[in-house]
């Protein structure tokens, strides 16, 4: 099954063909096997929905006041006899408890919601040991990536996909139409071989999130490690000063804006190879390799990482003149200041560079908490694909240009100064220039009209060598057809 097919819903969406598939589930009735935390929000759920519920429990005297009246909590065997479709919400261990109640059960729809522990904990998915042991059900995994909680509230909030496997179509039908009536929205993941899969699904920790994170913390330790030696080290080494208070806030304060400018030029870099392999290769059907594959695929998170570190860089800034470090400085210069008998210390200069580098720096922030907002699922839903990208491409692209100047303006002729090559290492923020200025140049060229149109074809299905058919209107108004080579 494709990319694409899986994440279709099994069913109709809303409308009349949505409502049409909610008229024979409701008023089923449905069977819940455990009385625990998961089937009490499902009876719930149920229940709101318009199923008639009935729980099986081992000692259903004792959970019955934890259901809501409408649900009928009862012996175990009694539950899955009333019953056609029954969920077990019970853990993997316990199954064998249920081997009992295997004539009962048997030709009967077992919905799977259980969830391990570790990734591939067990060498067979949780579902397909459950069909193992009842090989007279038919089993359906469903329902494990939603919490307690999300079945709670009711769908509103919380995942809304159900994630459906089995290898009985018309099982799994109905199962995504009972989660269409709760309100959630089915999603077909195929045969019961999806199962592992989609019990691993709850346990993966930010998966998306890996290898950006991984970057934003190796560019933040070779950065922080180059600032601390430039800042910390070098005055220790060569001139005795002791600048190690400066570790906690000013040296990682010099660091995140260096992290945040890297990230976000890394997410526009991508772009620029993309670009320019379909540019050489003059067409857009070559498949990028694997690992620019990847990398465009993570631009999202590395664009609000590097929004993260840009915040936390605001917030650092904001509290530099709190510290005590600071006042004392402040206090020396102007003793120095009454000693020496100078009456004034305003640098005309270096006023304009400040109010100038603050302002750059607050728009920049500004346009990068524009684009982590729109990146959103909720607010991006709401944007046509026209309006996405031109938050995303054209304004990100003037937050790099923006930053950049942020950057310059910090660094304004520093880079000319022989006294800031510490240990003949240079500023860094000559360094953090490096690939954003390669980008912000790269998508100059592409914006040369011979360039983007030829790029723009090429994006529209052109391709360098090949013989298109094409069709000229003649002076007459009729169209004539002929034979071209598309590279002229
Ligand atoms: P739980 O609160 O511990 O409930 C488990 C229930 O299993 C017990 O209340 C018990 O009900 C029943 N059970 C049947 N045979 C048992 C036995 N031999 N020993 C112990 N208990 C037995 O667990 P839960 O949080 O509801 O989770 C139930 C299932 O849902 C698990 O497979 C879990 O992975 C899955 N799940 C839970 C969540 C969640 O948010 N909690 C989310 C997704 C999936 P009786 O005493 O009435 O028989």
């Amino acid at each position: 099954m494709s990319g694409g097919d899986m994440a279709k819903p099994l069913l109709g969406r809303g409308g009349v063909e949505g409502e049409r598939g909610a008229a024979p589930a409701a008023g089923r009735t449905i069977g819940v096997l455990g009385s625990g935390d998961f089937a009490r929000s499902l009876a719930i759920r149920l229940v709101c929905a318009g199923f008639k519920v009935v729980v099986g429990s081992r000692n259903p005297k004792r959970k019955a006041g934890l259901f809501p009246p409408a649900a009928e909590v009862t012996f175990q065997a009694e539950a899955a006899r009333k019953t056609d479709v029954i969920f077990v919400a019970v853990f993997r261990e316990h199954y064998s408890t249920l081997c009992d109640l295997a004539d009962v059960l048997a030709g009967k729809i077992l919905v799977d919601v259980s969830n391990n522990t570790e990734l591939n904990h067990h060498r067979e998915s949780n579902a397909e040991y459950l069909a193992s042991l009842f090989p007279a059900c038919t089993v359906v995994k469903a329902f494990n990536v939603i919490s307690a909680w999300t079945l709670q509230s009711g769908a509103r909030d919380g995942n809304k996909q159900v994630l459906i496997c089995s290898n009985n179509q018309e099982a799994k039908r109905i199962v995504a139409e009972i989660a269409q009536v709760m309100g959630f929205t089915p999603v077909d993941m195929g045969c019961m071989s999806s199962a592992c899969e989609i019990e691993n699904i709850p346990l993966r920790l930010l998966p998306a999130w890996k290898i950006p994170i991984f970057l934003a913390l190796g560019l933040f330790l070779c950065f922080f490690t180059y600032n601390l030696v430039r800042q910390v080290i070098h005055p220790y080494i060569r001139e005795q000063k002791n600048k190690f208070y400066k570790i906690p806030i000013e040296v990682v304060n010099t660091t995140l804006p260096c992290v945040a400018y890297v990230m976000l030029s890394l997410v526009y870099l991508p772009g620029v190879l993309a670009a320019s392999s379909q540019l050489y290769y003059g067409t857009k059907y070559r498949r990028f390799p694997d690992w620019l594959d990847q990398w465009l695929q993570h631009r999202k998170q590395i664009g609000l990482l590097s929004f993260f570190c840009a915040a936390l860089h605001a917030v650092y800034s904001l509290c530099l003149p709190m510290r005590r470090s600071h006042r004392y400085q402040l206090i020396e210069t102007a003793v120095k200041q009454a000693v020496e008998k100078k009456m004034t210390v305003w640098v005309e200069e270096e006023v304009w560079r400040m109010e100038i580098y603050i302002s750059v720096g607050i728009m920049a922030l500004g346009l990068l908490s524009l684009l982590a907002i729109t990146s959103l699922p909720s607010i991006a839903n709401s944007l046509n694909w026209r309006e996405f990208s031109f938050v995303q491409s054209t304004l990100g692209f003037i937050a790099l240009v923006t930053s950049t100047l942020h950057t310059l303006t910090y660094g304004w002729s520093r880079a000319f100064d022989e006294n800031q090559y510490k240990f003949y290492l240079p500023p860094t923020y000559t360094l953090t220039l490096l690939v954003p200025c390669t980008v912000i140049l790269a998508k100059v060229v592409f914006s040369l009209p011979c360039v983007h149109q030829r790029l723009l074809r090429i994006r529209r299905g052109w391709e360098k060598g090949r013989y298109v058919k094409f069709v000229l209107p003649s002076a007459t108004g009729e169209y004539s057809s002929g034979e071209s080579s598309s590279n002229v």
